[in-house]
């Protein structure tokens, strides 16, 4: 590993492939398993850098196809880079603009040589390689970078699959020759599908490259539950238990409690800041409605025992009423709560593998029946 990332393993759950550490960047380091927060266009939707350092965040993310085309990466680097620009001190991720580049635009043509799309701002034509995505990641200067990768949708055939994920391993070892920045760790990214042979020979042809760190993508496209966790299940042991492991787009807590049984250690989604814009608390791992007339006159916090800005200074009937009239702060102070919520959850996980409590204390989100389809989201 280069030598300014390390992933030192603390302890690990003796019933589980669960296990706690820490991750070392140049930017500080990452206590895992660790939700990470989203922030598409170099923020964090609604919130200042002070308020999501509160909500316990370490380690956050931006995009790569946003900030390419806006405000280009040419701008951020002129700012100082990504974390001067945007103010966040913390170690930072950027993805490589694959999956939004199969999933968001339109008229793209994939080839051999990479992807060309129209721009939904402009409507020019952009060319993205594995190159050019590390060439914008290297300027945008986050810690981690990601391999460009071809993200096939689900449903996809068998040879569809199998031809995406052999282009996905070809584009890494052009991304591996491409990266410039020793100081910036690229991580590889697993594909294949729902086809578990395909992942395990991704997987195992990847941990031969003693990368930094890996990640699983093309899950949470919109397989069945109990698919992701097959897949993640049989994939996460045969990557390096030397090196971090990303599950990426995952954000539930039923997701998040079965990928960190299998050994998974980093999580990112959209989920609570989506959710806070549309009036929504994550409680408890409850979803709520703030509009719902229950909470008009109900002055206790949103929960008791979260120690967020909000539940420490707000009640229910504050934050419904600022929802109700689309006040900017509803948004701002749910996604305070729902961001520390989530990691929150991750926090405690770690906490009883330190202990060896974690199918004591989590063993009932790996064992009932999945409740988490109001929890899934299209993105
Ligand atoms: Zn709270």
């Amino acid at each position: 590993m280069s030598a300014n990332f390390s992933f030192e393993c603390l302890a690990c759950c003796s019933q589980t492939k669960a296990r706690a550490g820490v991750f070392f960047t140049p930017h500080g380091v990452v206590e895992t398993p660790r939700f990470m927060p989203v922030g598409t266009l170099a923020n964090v939707k609604t919130i200042t850098p002070a308020q999501l350092r509160d909500t316990g965040a370490q380690m956050i993310l931006s995009n790569t196809y946003h900030l390419h085309l806006q405000p280009g990466e040419a701008i951020v680097a002129g700012g100082g880079g990504l974390h001067k620009f945007m103010g966040w001190n913390g170690p930072m991720l950027t993805d490589s603009g694959g999956f939004q580049v199969f999933s968001l635009s339109e008229m793209r043509k994939i080839t051999e040589e990479g992807v060309t799309f129209r721009s939904p701002h402009d409507g020019r034509i952009i060319n993205l390689t594995p190159e050019r995505s590390i060439e914008i990641q290297n300027t945008l200067g986050a810690d981690v970078i990601m391999a460009f990768d071809e993200c096939p949708p689900y449903p996809a055939t068998r040879q569809e699959v199998e031809t995406a994920t052999e282009r996905t391993y070809r584009w890494l070892e052009r991304c591996i020759t491409a990266h410039q920045r020793s100081e910036q760790a690229l991580f590889g990214i697993v594909q294949g599908g729902v086809y578990l042979d395909l992942r395990c020979r991704a997987a195992e042809t990847l941990a031969k490259l003693d990368l930094p760190g890996y990640a699983i993508g093309g899950v949470s496209v919109g397989e069945p539950p109990e698919l992701m966790a097959e897949i993640v299940k049989v994939t996460a042991p045969l990557l390096p238990p030397e090196k971090p492991r990303y599950l990426m787009g995952v954000g539930t807590y039923r997701e998040m409690a079965i990928a960190i049984a299998s050994g998974i250690d980093l999580f990112d989604c959209v989920i609570p800041t989506r959710w806070a814009r549309h009036g929504t608390a994550i409680v408890q791992g409850g979803r709520w409605n703030l509009k719902n007339a229950k909470f008009r006159e109900d002055f206790t916090p949103l929960d008791e025992t979260c120690p967020c800005y909000t539940c420490q200074n707000f009640s229910r009937a504050y934050v419904s009423h600022l929802v109700r009239s689309q006040e900017i702060l509803a948004y701002t102070l749910l996604s305070i709560h729902n961001i520390t919520e989530l990691i929150r959850f991750t926090q405690k996980i770690r906490e009883a593998i330190l202990s060896d409590r974690f199918t004591t204390e989590f063993g009932h989100w790996l064992n009932e029946e999945s409740g988490d389809e109001e929890w899934r989201i299209e993105e």
